[in-house]
């Protein structure tokens, strides 16, 4: 029970043991702090070799722990945090780094270490974390002195599930560090996966270094969302008010591109320009009755979510389960159950690019059509296959300061054929037929610290927003017109067409001519016979582009994380280059540096 290197003779052990039973956590809190005054300040505690200076360890231990995170949308650096906040209660001196801060030779010295990571896009790693990654994986360390564990964070509905965890769980542990506990791959509905390895990983930590076994064992705290956020907050999300919600697109428009307005008003939630909304839709009814028609179920079927209350399977498909996404680990689950041998071949590791090409555009229900079960399958394995309904980020719209009590999205409906089936996508869709004026939605703000503003308002601003990239701009103009733009504000804006597709047009021209919109350049990609795309726009403007980023300006970059990102940031590195006479080296080195001096932030999707 108590770690060997205290040398605490049996009988006093159990003594100990004996007298802290029964205490409540205060109690056990008070002993511990008096324990700590009756041995001095500080004493050396021999930890399996390796000596620390540590004191008897509480409320406000001194045992170091270090937190690190590479997170996209926030989630990553959440938990972080959380953990942070935990992990001084359970006796730890806790120090929070973002990947994006630090080089893996930094973390050798380091006697216990949680990891934060998400996975992005096709196993990626987030990009403020994609240089620690690379680093980690071609470096020859010691991580012989290191107690860690490893959390992931990513979407099952992805190939590479979690792949940036595994990455970095198994190459610290090649190079020498010691695994506490096993690493945890949460899905979008993280909660309790990471509430059970956060309690596993610092119990063991606590273990390992010989932290005050009282607090250690203490009843778990869960390391629950920050206790000083809003009454509202993502296990609580609000209902708010649509106020309006209007077509951006002109008639003859292949987009239909939603603005939404909604209001907080009574929520307590505030937010900031840069900030996301996530919002949980509700599944259409026409997509839940074609899965009721295909399976033979009814939709009264009393069935629970994950040892939740008995519930009529319709009304939890309607609002509490993904009836939608198809991954690999529902079509697993599926056919434990399903049996069906064609499908458990097309499962197989041989079969991967096959699987792959089968789920890109589908969804659940053609599990159902295309690879019946053999035997029984009733609602209850059906509902056993799924996971929570994600909720969806869309980056916020508007500035709190022009629009008080308000916040509004700029969103596209995503709807299209595969099959000869239309498909739609759950969120957008819910947005543009359902959330008509006077409806409501749930809601929660989700911060994103990483796509901020300047505070001093005399810094020029570049903006590249395509389609519904443009998002976040209009929140950044409309702040910068309550709050100065000394600096100025460039925005590059690219839509299909411009009779139909010039997304916010009048408004952006009210911005011009009140100069909170200093330069406006605009690529309308099919009125003419050859495309013309943002990053075309950023290279004719390239030797005045050059001539604001000498001047300190910002680089945002919002939309379309597939192509649009990448060709953009390469159109950056060309301008810098050309204009800026560095060769192509010097210049992806000068815009590495922007990135990470926090003047070149992203939000792609
Ligand atoms: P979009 O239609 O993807 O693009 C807007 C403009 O960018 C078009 O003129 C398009 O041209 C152009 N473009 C295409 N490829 C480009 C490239 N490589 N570089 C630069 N520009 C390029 O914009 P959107 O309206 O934002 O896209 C909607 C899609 O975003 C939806 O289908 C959805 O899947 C996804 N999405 C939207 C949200 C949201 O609404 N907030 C959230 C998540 C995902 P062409 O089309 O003429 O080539």
């Amino acid at each position: 029970m108590f770690p060997e290197f205290t040398n605490i003779p049996a009988d006093r052990q159990q003594a100990i043991q004996a007298a802290l039973a029964g205490l409540s956590a205060d109690q056990l809190m008070w002993v511990s702090g008096l324990a700590a005054g009756a041995s001095g300040s500080s004493l050396p505690v021999s930890n399996g070799g390796s000596a620390v200076v540590t004191q008897a360890s509480g409320p406000s231990g001194t045992t170091p722990l270090t937190v690190i995170f590479g997170t996209e949308s926030g989630n990553s650096e959440e938990l972080a945090d959380r953990s942070v906040k935990a992990a001084k209660k359970k006796g730890f001196k806790p120090v929070l780094k973002s990947m994006a801060d630090i080089a893996p030779g930094e973390l050798v010295g380091c006697e216990n270490l949680l990891v934060f990571s998400s996975t992005w896009g096709d196993g990626e790693a987030p990009e403020a974390a994609a240089d620690f990654y690379t680093a980690l994986m071609g470096a020859d360390l010691d991580f012989s002195k290191v107690n860690f564990a490893v959390c992931g964070l990513g979407d099952t509905s992805y190939e590479k599930f979690c792949q940036i965890g595994k990455d970095l769980d198994a190459r610290f542990a090649e190079l020498g560090g010691h695994r506490v506990s096993d690493r945890a791959d949460c899905d979008v509905d993280f909660e309790e996966t990471y509430e059970n390895w956060f309690a596993a990983a610092i119990a063991a930590l606590s273990e390992k270094s010989g932290v005050s076994v009282a607090v250690a064992s203490a009843p778990a705290e869960l390391p629950v969302a920050d206790v000083a956020a809003p009454e509202f907050g993502k296990s609580n999300p609000f209902s708010a008010k649509v106020i309006d919600n209007v077509l951006l697109n002109g008639r003859g428009s292949s987009k239909e591109t939603l603005h939404l307005e909604l209001s907080l008003e009574g929520s307590g939630l505030s937010y900031e320009a840069g900030d996301a909304l996530a919002l949980i839709p509700d599944n259409a009814d026409d997509v839940i009755d074609r899965i009721l028609s295909v399976t033979g179920f009814s939709g009264n079927e009393l069935v629970s979510f994950k040892d939740g209350p008995k519930k009529a399977l319709r009304l939890l498909m309607k609002s509490e389960l993904d009836i939608t996404g198809l991954s690999k680990a529902v079509a697993k689950k599926y056919n434990a159950v399903a049996n069906n041998e064609a499908l458990e071949a097309l499962l197989s590791d041989e079969k991967k690019e096959e699987f792959k090409s089968f789920v890109w555009g589908r969804e659940i229900i053609d599990l159902f059509v295309d690879y019946p079960a053999k035997g029984e399958f009733t609602p209850q394995d059906f509902v056993a296959c799924l996971r929570k309904l994600p909720p969806r980020l869309y980056s916020i719209a508007s500035s709190p300061k022009a629009h008080e009590g308000e916040v509004h999205l700029t969103v596209a409906a995503v709807r299209y054929e595969t099959g000869g089936v239309v498909r739609k996508g759950v969120a957008s869709t819910f947005i543009a037929d359902e959330l008509k004026k006077g409806t409501e939605a749930r809601v929660y703000v989700h911060k994103n610290k990483n796509f901020r503003l300047p505070e001093d308002t005399n810094v020029p601003v570049i903006m590249v927003g395509p389609g519904t990239g443009i998002a976040p701009f209009r929140a950044f103009i409309e702040e910068r017109d309550e709050t100065g733009n000394e600096g100025g504000t460039w925005l590059f804006f690219g839509d299909q067409k411009y009779n139909f597709d010039f997304l916010y047009q009048l408004e952006l021209q009210g911005f011009l001519k009140s100069k909170s919109l200093t330069k406006l350049d605009v690529a309308f990609s099919r009125d003419q016979p050859k495309k013309v795309y943002v990053q075309d726009r950023l290279r004719e403007r390239g030797e005045e582009l050059w001539a604001w980023l000498e001047k300190g300006a910002h680089f945002y970059v919002c939309g379309d994380a597939s192509r649009m990102a990448a060709d953009v940031h390469q159109a950056l590195i060309d301008v810098v280059a050309e204009h800026g006479k560095k060769s192509e080296e010097e210049a992806e080195a000068y815009v590495n540096q922007l990135k990470k001096d926090k003047r070149y932030q992203r939000d792609v999707y």
